[in-house]
């Protein structure tokens, strides 16, 4: 059962859609308290007006995970609201493929500052929050969305799979340095999810190959990625699911 969580208070990041937003909505569903992190704030009084009528509680937070202060003022806000949380998800990320030769230095630039550097901050903001909440007995968790693209490479895709491959092992990493003061850090490797992830790609044509490859083989819902974040983080304190990798069936 997911019922540990009506005691958690939650910051998710990227919850203006996809799986930020499934996640934002599922945890409050179960009863935790959720700050909602992304920059577009008409989306997140959307989600949070939704959330308040379903009976739960959220906190709208305009924050760009690019921009070092924007994600302070964020952790302020949120702390004087809702005090230290113990659960943070970094679900914000953006990929932009294109062929290495193109050199599009922007969106490198985009996507390290965003799926790296942005958890990076994120992390920077919150996890004293985390360390304080396991050292006074309660469960903490740090959750981070990488990507299937960190372990296979699909061609257009080096930067962005460059981005995932690092979290992946920034997560590995900072389970050695904070499970030993009983912090779980989870590290969620998604295929194929139906979400607003592709609308952002700058090439027709790898924007087609994409869209034949969701209608061949399927994709995840943003909620069944949710569903393994809440299944996670309501295990005992004991029990870290350090590394979940999760596919359509029909994905090789
Ligand atoms: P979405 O595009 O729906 O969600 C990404 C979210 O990140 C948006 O809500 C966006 O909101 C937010 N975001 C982007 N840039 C920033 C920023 N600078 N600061 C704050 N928030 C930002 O896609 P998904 O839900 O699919 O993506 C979630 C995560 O899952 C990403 O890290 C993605 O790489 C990963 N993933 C996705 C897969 C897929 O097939 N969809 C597969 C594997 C991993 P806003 O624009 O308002 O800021």
């Amino acid at each position: 059962s997911y019922d540990t969580l009506s005691t958690r208070t939650a910051v998710v990041t990227g919850a203006a859609s996809g799986m930020g937003e499934a996640t934002a909505r599922l945890l409050a569903a179960h009863g935790a308290r959720v700050a909602l992190l992304a920059r577009r704030a008409e989306r997140l009084d959307e989600l949070a007006a939704k959330i308040t009528a379903e009976g739960g509680r959220a906190l709208a937070v305009t924050a760009d995970v690019t921009d070092s202060g924007s994600v302070a003022a964020a952790a302020a806000r949120i702390h004087e609201a809702f005090g230290p949380v113990d659960l943070v998800v970094n679900s914000a990320g953006v990929m932009l493929p294109n062929p290495i030769t193109e050199g599009r230095e922007d969106e490198w630039a985009r996507m390290i500052d965003t799926n790296l550097s942005g958890a990076l901050r994120v992390i920077r903001a919150f996890v004293p929050d985390l360390v304080a909440a396991a050292a006074e007995g309660r469960t903490a968790d740090l959750v981070n969305v990488s990507s299937i693209g960190a372990h296979v490479s699909f061609p257009n895709y080096a930067v962005y799979g460059a981005t995932k491959a690092a979290l992946t092992h920034l997560s590995a990493t900072l389970r050695t340095e904070l499970g030993g003061q009983d912090v779980r850090v989870t590290n969620i490797e998604p295929g194929l999810t139906s979400t607003e992830l592709a609308d952002h790609i700058d090439n027709a044509e790898l924007s087609g190959q994409l869209d034949g490859m969701l209608s061949a083989i399927g994709a995840l819902a943003a909620e069944d990625v949710a569903d393994l974040i809440a299944y996670t983080t309501s295990r005992p304190r004991h029990v870290n699911l350090r590394q979940l990798v999760v596919l359509p069936t029909r994905q090789a």
